[in-house]
């Protein structure tokens, strides 16, 4: 399995703000759409940044309440790792182990064009691991 083929089901929409946001707007933006990440974009759609809960908890663990008032472009994280629509689900799940992260912005020729959690993660690796299992029991009883 593929980003491309979970994008077919789960979609292309990327929740995003600029980095010029505060961070209480992306606090309010995370609370509201239940999602743990949004993406950062620059001019022209590039992506510039993520920020997650845990940036945000962090961001008040240090600086207190003015961590609201800040701008996301202070807090986000620049140095994003990114997919394209043929990495798959294996290699998604090594990036995210590895990385310590639980979201990958999908990129193609520049464009943003999807956001993979670690919940779509599990998701479709649980629906590969089901499909697994009922071809051996097919093979198993058909001899
Ligand atoms: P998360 O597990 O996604 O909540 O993120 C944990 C930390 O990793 C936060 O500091 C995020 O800003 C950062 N992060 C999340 N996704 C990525 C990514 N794709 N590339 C680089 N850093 C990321």
């Amino acid at each position: 399995m593929n980003v491309a083929t979970i994008l077919k089901t789960k979609g292309r929409a990327v929740t995003t703000a600029r980095p010029e946001t505060s961070m209480k707007e992306i606090a309010e933006k995370l609370a509201v759409k239940k999602i743990g990440a949004i993406v950062i974009v620059g001019d022209g759609g590039r992506v510039a940044g993520i920020i997650s809960e845990r940036d945000l908890v962090r961001a008040i663990a240090e600086r207190g309440p003015g961590a609201l008032t800040a701008s996301v472009g202070e807090v986000m994280t620049r140095n994003v790792v990114t997919c394209n629509e043929g990495s798959t689900l294996d290699e998604l799940m090594e990036t995210m182990t590895n990385g310590r992260f639980r979201h990958v912005p999908v990129v193609m020729d520049g464009n943003l064009v999807g956001l993979i959690s670690i919940g779509d993660v599990v998701k479709y690796h649980l629906a590969d691991m089901a499909l697994e299992v009922n071809a051996m029991r097919s093979y198993l009883t058909t001899g």
